[in-house]
This record gives structure tokens, C-alpha cells and sequence, in this order.
């Protein structure tokens, strides 16, 4: 069977038709980044309007790709939260309207879980259970996946994620921010020197899993601000090339031995609970990144385990999330009732 998936629970407007073996039809993604752009972030009241302009449009190219109709989907799947209440609406309506105009059974999709899910559609052996690190622009969470709609989390953010401590680098490195300033980070950092400007490892007293980002946030703007003091500049927007590259280099490193530190932790107490876990889902926004994708995998393979990680497109929010996580939820006989579908800026997995 196949289902049109939409979401738009934040700056992208994102629809694709997808088989029910995972094989990606039709998919269709309209980008805000221009318009957030200028205003340094995505702004909620430009989002909604922006994706009630694209939203038909992205539709209708899903499934023109597709080569089929609305007449012809099996079903309909949307993200219905967490995210952005206004944004979230724009999706939902429509798919409600759409499921219930032509008769179609109705999937109202948890974001993260979709996300998750993405790793269950790059690689179909991958069985529950399994654990999943979530880094993405809002979230930050250890998972243990049990099945669908079952999960239980480990660690998560006591404060910011990583996503948006990447954004805030970008921004006062003064790299692209529209549409998420990870891949400006990423990629400038390419140049840099990671071990050049020295920062502190959150939470290295702290015996668990969870995780800390605005503590590294400030000290590398602290470290910035310094650097550009000694270089006798006004800010850090001033830095020469060279040496905002060390300050992209040094922050993403420390990031990421803050990640590989929490999960050595979460991997040694999983193993000793439940034998069945053995593989890493790397998913959400944050795990497009190249260099956090191949040191996990270091990681991973160090301890014995297998890391799963979907293609960098498929990481970041798209159609095709909400389309996969609704075939997963129909192939359990599970749906919902579109005439009577909430949204939810905030989800909790237990509510899912
Ligand atoms: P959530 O999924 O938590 O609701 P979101 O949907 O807004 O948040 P995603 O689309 O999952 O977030 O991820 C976007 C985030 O991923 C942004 O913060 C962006 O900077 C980050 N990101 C994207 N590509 C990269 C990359 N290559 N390196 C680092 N960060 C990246
Ligand atoms: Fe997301």
C-alpha cells in the first residue's frame, strides 16, 4: 500500500508518498531558510503563513512524482507535535480535510518517533529493540526503542540541544542560519583546528546520561569574544576566516566528545540490562553531520555494537518521516479518527 505523509511542524513544508516497503515514491520539500534568514531564526507567525502558501503546491509535486492521486493513496499520515502549534495546525488541517474528503484511514504522526523511524526505513533488519540518540533542533535524548509507541528515555538535555547550540555558533560566527546553522558550522570547521581554542567538557562530575549545551554555548562566545579582544577586532563577526574555523573546530569537537561520553555510559549500562540491545539509531537534524557520524561509529564499533544512521536528507524534517512512521503504525492495525484531531506543541512519548 502506499500513504502521503505531510509535515510541517517547524520551517519546512514536507510531503512524499511511500510504499509500505519503504521505497520513497514522490516527495516534495519546501525550504523557509530564505525568509528566516533575515531575522536570525524561524519566526512562528512568517512560518504558518508560509507553509498555508506552499503547502497544496508540495502536495500536489509528492504526488505527481508518484504518478498517482489522492484518489489512489492508501492513507494519510501528519505530524501532529511536538513543534511549532500554529505550524503544526497548517499540516494537520489539511491532512483531516484530505482523509476525510476522500474516505482515507488517518495517522496523526509524533514527530520524534518519525524521526526514529527513519532509521527503521534506511535499514529494514534493524529490529526492536534498539537505542537511539535523537539530536535535533529542539531535542537531545537517549532512548531505548522497545517497539512502536514504546519508549523509554535515559538521558536527555537539562537545558539546551545540540541543534540549536550549533544555530547560535553559526550566528555569532556570523555563517547562514536559515534552515539550521549546523551544515555552516560543519562545513567552515572542515578548516579549522579542533584542539585551538580550549573549552570545557560539560557535565564531567555528573554519573548519568544526560546532557548540558548551554554551558558550552557561553563558553564559546566567551571564547570568541576573548579571542577577538587579543586580535584587537569589535566582535567575533570580525575574526578572520582562520580563526572562526578554530572556533567551529573546537566547539564541534567538544560537542561531540560531550555525546560520545554520555553514550559510552548509556551503551555499558544498556548492555548490562537488556542483551537484546545492540545497535545505535543515530536520527534527527543534528545527525546529518559527518563528523558526528563517523566517530559514533568508532564508538560504536569499539564496544561491539551497530550504528544505524539514515542519509543526511533524511535526517533533517521531510514528508517522508510522516508517510514511513504512519506505515509503521497501519502495519500494527493502528490509525486515528481525522474529525477529531488535536495538535500538540508539546508530546510527550507516553501520549503518543
Ligand atoms: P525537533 O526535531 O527537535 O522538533 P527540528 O525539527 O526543528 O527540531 P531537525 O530538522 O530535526 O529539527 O534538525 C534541525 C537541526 O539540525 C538544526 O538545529 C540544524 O542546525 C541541525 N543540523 C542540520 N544539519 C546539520 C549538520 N550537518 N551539522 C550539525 N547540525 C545540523
Ligand atoms: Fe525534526
Amino acid at each position: 500500500f502506499i500513504v502521503l505523509g505531510i509535515e510541517s511542524s517547524c520551517d519546512d513544508t514536507g510531503a512524499a508518498v511511500v510504499r509500505s516497503d519503504g521505497v520513497i515514491l514522490g516527495e516534495a520539500l519546501a525550504s523557509q531558510s530564505h525568509i528566516h534568514e533575515e531575522w536570525g531564526g524561524v519566526v512562528p507567525g512568517l512560518a504558518k503563513t508560509a507553509h498555508e502558501e506552499a503547502l497544496d503546491r508540495v502536495i500536489q509535486t509528492a504526488l505527481d512524482e508518484a504518478g498517482t492521486t489522492l484518489h489512489d493513496v492508501d492513507a494519510i499520515g501528519v505530524t501532529v507535535g511536538p513543534g511549532l502549534e500554529i505550524c503544526l495546525r497548517v499540516g494537520a488541517q489539511r491532512a483531516c480535510e484530505l482523509a476525510q474528503e476522500y474516505n482515507k484511514p488517518f495517522v496523526g504522526i509524533h514527530h520524534l518517533e518519525a524521526h526514529i523511524m527513519m532509521a527503521r526505513l534506511e535499514n529494514k533488519e534493524l529490529e526492536w529493540p534498539f537505542l537511539s540518540l535523537l539530536v535535533s533542533g529542539g531535542h537531545c535524548q537517549i532512548l531505548s526503542c522497545h517497539g512502536v509507541g514504546n519508549y523509554s528515555i535515559l538521558g536527555g538535555t537539562l537545558d539546551d540541544s545540540l541543534g540549536e547550540c550549533f544555530d547560535k555558533t553559526a550566528r555569532l560566527l556570523g555563517l547562514p542560519v536559515g534552515g539550521g546553522g549546523g551544515p555552516a558550522v560543519e562545513a567552515l570547521a572542515k578548516e579549522g583546528d579542533p584542539t585551538a581554542i580550549p573549552l570545557t567538557i560539560p557535565l564531567l562530575k555528573r554519573k548519568d546520561c544526560d546532557f548540558s549545551y548551554a554551558g558550552l554555548k557561553t563558553n564559546v562566545r566567551r571564547a570568541a569574544e576573548q579571542l577577538a579582544m587579543e586580535r584587537g577586532v569589535e566582535s567575533a563577526l570580525e575574526l578572520s576566516r582562520q580563526d572562526k574555523a578554530n572556533i567551529a573546530a573546537s566547539f564541534q569537537n567538544i560537542a561531540i566528545v560531550h555525546l560520545e561520553q554520555r553514550l559510552d555510559r548509556a551503551m555499558t549500562l544498556v548492555e548490562k540490562q537488556d542483551k537484546a540491545i545492540r545497535t545505535l539509531a543515530l536520527v534527527g537534524g543534528v545527525a546529518a553531520n559527518q563528523e558526528l557520524r563517523s566517530r559514533l561509529n568508532v564508538l560504536c564499533e569499539a564496544l561491539g555494537w551497530t550504528m544505524v544512521v539514515p542519509p543526511p536528507r533524511l535526517c533533517t524534517d521531510q514528508g517522508a518521516m510522516a508517510a514511513w512512521a504512519a506505515i509503521e503504525r497501519l502495519k500494527l492495525g493502528s490509525s486515528d479518527d481525522p474529525s477529531n484531531q488535536e495538535v500538540y506543541a508539546r508530546y510527550p512519548f507516553s501520549m503518543a
